[in-house]
């Protein structure tokens, strides 16, 4: 298997600025990666399209025809047009796959395409074997602008933090029925789980702590504001402060060193239930 010459782009160039980064033009950014990495070499099939999507699970996913291997297109994740250096890395990986499918079209050989595992050869996944790894190596080695993975993470070095808005989670301490009687508070809630509250949703202690009694039997909740990529993977819950109907009722292992661990990160504020107006205690 040959290494395409857009993989063997000479040493030492210089770092592109953030500003060099078109972020909110999919298809400017293309034509850019393509002639900088990929020494042009990229030509897209008809009706190949470019475009930005809602999701927050994927970064970037590259589709293709699996009959034929022409590509479709590259969805890129829109909350990455705040974030210049991780849409510039997520865009070349996709356009790594294409020319994988680009290279399987013009050779018939399989091999670009990673399907699987070659003995002494690094293998991730389908998809992320020898040649994925080889062509995200050079280009991180070359471009210091450049840092590709396999698997992206939201929030990581390649993110601008500040750009990233703050969110609310709900934490909910699950007593474990053994030790439901320790005298030890700490140690009878070892378990529990985190939910992140809608953005727009309105701070309903009681719905909340409604919703932790209906999700998991127990109204001990505290709610945390943490830096927006910290609530990254938790279910959020609907506007209203309710569980959404198909939340899969689950709880966290780690409960106890999550919350630790949030509470001791940057940026953590823990917010408080605002006392209950005095007429109201004394009209009880
Ligand atoms: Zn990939």
């Amino acid at each position: 298997m040959t290494i395409p010459a857009s993989c063997a782009l000479p040493e030492n160039q210089p770092h592109l600025h953030a500003r060099a980064i078109p972020t909110q033009d999919l298809q400017a950014l293309f034509e850019l990666c393509n002639e900088r990495y990929f020494d042009g070499y990229l030509v897209p099939s008809s009706g190949f399209r470019l475009r930005f999507s809602r999701s927050v699970k994927l970064s970037g996913c590259f589709h293709y025809c699996l009959a034929s291997s022409e590509d479709w297109g590259i969805d890129i994740s829109q909350r990455l047009k705040d974030h210049p250096f991780a849409l510039l890395s997520t865009m070349v990986h996709e356009m790594i796959h294409m020319l994988a499918h680009q290279l399987f079209r013009e050779t018939g050989s399989r091999e670009y395409l990673d399907e699987q595992a070659l003995p002494g050869q690094p293998f991730t996944n389908r998809g992320h074997g020898a040649f994925f790894m080889a062509c995200l190596e050079r280009l991180n080695q070359r471009f210091a602008e450049l840092r590709i993975t396999i698997k992206s993470t939201f929030g990581d070095s390649l993110y601008d933090l500040s750009k990233i808005s703050r969110e609310r989670l709900l934490l909910i301490s699950i007593r474990d029925a053994s030790i439901a009687g320790a005298s030890n508070p700490e140690q009878s809630s070892s378990k529990g789980m985190i939910y992140r509250l809608d953005p727009k949703a309105e701070l309903d202690w009681d719905r909340l702590a409604k919703t932790a009694e209906e999700l998991h039997g127990s109204r001990e909740i505290r709610v945390l504001s943490v830096a927006g990529h910290r609530a990254e993977g938790f279910p959020v819950l609907r506007r209203d402060n309710g569980a959404r109907r198909n939340m899969r009722l689950r709880s966290l292992r780690n409960f106890s060193a999550k919350v630790m661990m949030l509470l001791d990160a940057p940026q953590t504020d823990e917010l408080r239930e605002a006392p209950r107006s005095p007429s109201l205690k004394t009209a009880v």
